[in-house]
């Protein structure tokens, strides 16, 4: 089959935080406006109105008060990630924070929440030694997308909308990427397209997971695209619970979603199924300790069968004034309401819901990776955050990583010319997208998935044991070949939900895969990886983080470029 082409000079994959801030600097930095770059940005969902950055409730870290500082908030990055976090990368998220939210909204026009003086509020999270998360009310990830959106919107840069990548096709001499391949969603037709740049930049998402809070359209299919494109991947057992996803019932797709760090932060209670405190137990920081800690001591909890009518536990916000509440968690409040809790006076049930994923590609100060071509940012890519993402972290990192890679790509590209693509490798992926609409077989989908989702919640999630991981990997390769068995039911190619959910699930378990392995082979417990069987952090001194490459694990590790464990940048700290 050949697909039809197209051309195009920068090619960003996924329209959140990254992608769009990537599109923008890329089209500013364009040195020659007689000719000018084409920019695409190719996209499963609708632009603007899917991926994860539109669901930022809590804010974004960036150190603005005159109190804090750069090095407060490097620090607390450090701390926070257990000392596996790339330093340089971490140092670069902490500085260039302060120049995006300039630009997002002096140049951009986000208005964000003020103090009665003017200035820019900025409320607490957990894990921080300083409240600097600059939000707007609890919905602040649909101001900055929206404005993003709008700028894109009316610029010339070109869009592919609801288009899935589904493969990385590299030269044909192997050493660099051509361009990518993707499967218009609308019409089922293969398209590639050959670009001189490309940014992955499609958010990871630990769908994989029982409760689970990203959004539909993330299934890791960036992650599993670099996979077999031979890139390493590090830190991938580092997957971030949120402690408070809310806990509806199997019926709804609300379970899961998250309620914000904010709540905690404020002051909200965790309550057990007898309706009492209980994170002293685990914790001196009780409700504000960070959220692996958090998410540690309410699974822990639950195990103890001390739980909610659904299995959980509850959040309560009622002794800081019904009024307050409603005030400033006005999206929470209505989120709760919609399924039948009332978050300002009453109790909501809530459970550990994964998040986050720190892991991800390995890049370079200025996004490329090692193969070249290839650039990376936002969730996609490994290393800013370490063993663990602080709250309002993770749309600094996309953004500020964003517009680095949009100004290196412009950069890269004057000098480079389109490479011819391996054919081959284009006829290989065509041929795994259209192998199950050649089988005849009865395995489930939906069995499937709901038997990835135990697995994982079960025996990689947030206590892990080698028994319970080794048990994982036997089931996961099981997954993997039932998947290879399955066929669809319907043939018709245009909007076949069937067939992406088959895609889907591909992507998925080869980056479950990805993270057992990772999970099999960290035998301490640090950040969001907590093994029963080696409850202790190693020598922090000694930190290495994984990273697995052609299905070959190695510990590489860390370099403490800039402070060393036991050292603080802080001059007045201890
Ligand atoms: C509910 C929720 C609340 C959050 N709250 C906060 C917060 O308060 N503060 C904070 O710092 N962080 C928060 N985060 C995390 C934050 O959203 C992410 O860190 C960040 O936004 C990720 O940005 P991104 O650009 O990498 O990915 P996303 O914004 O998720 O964008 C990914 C894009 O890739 C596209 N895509 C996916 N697969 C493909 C494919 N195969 N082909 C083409 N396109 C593809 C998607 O459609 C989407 O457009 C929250 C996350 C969630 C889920």
């Amino acid at each position: 089959m050949v697909p039809k082409t197209l051309d195009t000079d920068i090619l960003i994959l996924g329209s959140g935080g990254a992608g769009l801030f990537a599109a923008l600097h890329a089209h500013q930095a364009q040195r020659r406006p007689a000719s000018p770059l084409s920019i695409t940005v190719a996209v499963k969902g609708l632009l603007g109105k899917c991926g994860c950055t539109r669901m930022v409730q809590g804010g974004y870290n960036v150190a603005l008060a005159r109190e804090d500082s750069v090095e407060r908030h490097f620090m607390d990055t450090i701390v926070g990630g257990a000392w596996l976090c790339d330093q340089e990368l971490a140092w670069k998220l902490v500085n260039l924070a302060i120049e995006r939210i300039r630009e997002l909204e002096n140049e951009l026009g986000c208005f964000f929440d003020r103090n009665p003086d003017g200035t820019v509020h900025q409320k607490a999270f957990a894990g921080q030694t300083f409240d600097r998360t600059v939000h707007k009310g609890d919905l602040t990830g649909i101001e900055i997308i929206n404005r993003l959106a709008e700028q894109v919107w009316s610029r010339k840069i070109n869009r592919l909308e609801e288009h899935r990548a589904v493969e990385l096709i590299k030269s044909s001499s192997g050493d660099s990427l051509a361009g990518v391949l993707f499967i218009d969603m609308r019409t089922g037709e293969y398209v590639f397209v050959r670009a001189k740049a490309v940014l992955l930049g499609t958010g990871g998402g630990p769908t994989m997971y029982k409760y689970h809070t990203p959004s539909g359209d993330k299934s890791c299919d960036g992650l599993a695209m670099a996979l077999r494109a031979g890139l390493p991947l590090r830190d991938m057992e580092m997957v971030q619970f949120h402690p408070t996803g809310l806990l509806a019932g199997t019926h709804t797709r609300m379970t899961g979603t998250v309620l914000e760090e904010g709540l905690r932060g404020a002051g909200g209670y965790l309550l057990n199924g007898s309706k009492e405190r209980f994170m002293q137990n685990y914790d001196p920081k009780v409700e504000r300790a960070t959220r692996d800690v958090v998410s540690r001591g309410m699974y822990a909890e639950m195990m103890r069968g001390n739980t909610s009518p659904h299995g959980g536990l509850y959040i309560s916000m009622a002794h800081l004034g019904p009024e307050r509440v409603r005030r400033d968690f006005k999206g929470m409040v209505e989120r709760c309401a919609d399924c039948g809790f009332d978050l300002a006076g009453g109790l909501v049930e809530v459970v550990p819901t994964a998040h986050y994923m720190m892991g991800g590609v390995e890049f370079r100060g200025d996004c490329s990776t090692a193969l070249p071509g290839l650039f990376v940012a936002g969730e996609d890519a490994g290393g800013v955050h370490g063993a663990n993402r602080l709250g309002g972290n993770g749309v600094a990192n996309s953004t500020v990583f964003g517009a680095v890679a949009g100004d290196a790509m412009a950069q890269w590209v004057l000098d480079q010319d389109f490479r011819q693509p391996d054919r081959a490798a284009i006829d290989a992926a065509i041929e795994v997208c259209e192998s199950p609409f050649k089988r005849k077989s009865s395995v489930s989908l939906e069995g499937l998935r709901e038997t990835l989702y135990d697995v994982m919640w079960d025996k990689v999630g947030i206590i892990r044991d080698a028994a319970g991981l080794a048990e994982a990997e036997r089931a996961l390769a099981g997954l993997d070949a039932e998947l290879e068995r399955c066929s669809l039911p319907d043939a018709n190619r245009a909007f076949n939900l069937t067939w992406h959910d088959w895609l889907n699930l591909r992507s998925l378990v080869a980056v479950s895969r990805v993270i057992t392995a990772a999970a099999i082979a960290r035998t301490d417990s640090r950040g969001a990886h907590f093994r029963s069987d080696f409850p202790h952090t190693g020598p922090l001194e000694q930190s290495a983080f994984t990273s697995l490459q052609n299905g070959k694990l190695t510990m590489k590790p860390v370099a403490f470029t800039r402070v060393r464990p036991g050292e603080s940048l802080l001059k007045n700290a201890a």
